[in-house]
């Protein structure tokens, strides 16, 4: 637990369940948190895609991470997922607090995109799922002019409620993605696909929030200067003060992750 490094790894070629190569990981309050850079992050991607089968990436932060806390069931979706990119200043902070720091941030909302960059010089096959009605198809629009040849094989905004799975999973299914974005929001998203990729069997399937909103320009996202300094929480929060409520999740993180600390430092002495 807490600020123990788990070496699932493995630099030198060692392979996990899946055949794919692991990444070093942190624990942040018992949550993994994958140490990958945004490079390595599109390598495991390419190594998914290529091997085939069912994986899944989460982009943890520290809303997650509290959520996981109380919600068993998220955090064993977490826990079981193929790759946990740390996305959020916070986790970065948590993670150097506890004496285990991660390399880099790598924010779902950077990897989606690099990801239909990836697909256009690959020809990786890419499915947009979730946002607003007709999010997902400007989206699309917008990815396929900024990346030119990128094959978007399906767009559909559908819902996460049960009732409606069966018929989602049809549609992508007969689609056949090789990275599939679901953009439901967590934890509605990352459950989403746990519940249904051994039905899908796409080879990366990712929760990706807000991210269509971004890119369809529905929403803006903080400028850079903001998330380099860790206030994309509070731009959010200027854009969506309904936001408030679950943004009391960041605070009550820091305080975790000092008592954890404090705690850590009295047991050890
Ligand atoms: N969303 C959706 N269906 C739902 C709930 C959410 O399509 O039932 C979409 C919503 O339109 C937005 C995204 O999911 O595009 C969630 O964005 P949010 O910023 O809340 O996610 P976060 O980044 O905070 O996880």
């Amino acid at each position: 637990m807490g600020a123990v490094r788990r070496d699932r790894i493995v630099r030198s070629g060692m392979r996990g369940q899946k055949g794919v190569e692991l990444a070093q990981s942190v624990q942040i309050l018992g949550v993994r948190v994958d140490d990958v850079t945004m490079d390595e992050a599109l390598n495991h991607a390419q190594q998914m895609a290529a091997q085939g089968g069912a994986h899944q990436v989460v982009t943890v932060n520290p809303e997650f991470v509290m959520r996981a806390q109380s919600d068993l069931v998220f955090r064993q979706v977490l826990d079981e997922a193929d790759l946990a990119i740390p996305d959020g200043q916070g986790l970065l902070w948590a993670a150097r607090v506890l004496g285990t720091p991660l390399r880099e941030r790598v924010a779902g909302s950077d990897m989606a995109p690099a990801l239909a960059e990836l697909s256009a010089r690959e020809g990786y096959r890419l499915y947009l799922l979730g946002a607003a009605p007709g999010v997902a198809e400007k989206a699309a629009d917008v990815l396929q002019s900024r990346y030119p040849g990128v094959q978007i094989v399906g767009t559909y905004a559908g819902s996460p409620a049960l009732d409606e799975e069966d018929e989602i999973v049809a549609r992508i299914v007969a689609a056949q993605p090789d990275f599939l974005l679901v953009a439901y929001g967590a934890p509605a998203q990352d459950l989403w696909i746990h519940r249904n990729q051994p039905r899908l069997q796409v080879p990366v399937a990712m929760g990706i929030g807000g991210t269509l909103d971004f890119v369809a320009g529905v929403r803006k996202r903080a400028p850079a200067w903001m998330r380099r300094i860790g206030l994309e929480w509070l731009y959010r929060l200027m854009q969506e003060p309904s936001r408030w409520r679950r943004m009391l999740a960041l605070p009550r993180f820091a305080v975790r992750v000092a008592e954890f600390k404090f705690m850590g430092r009295r047991n050890a002495s």
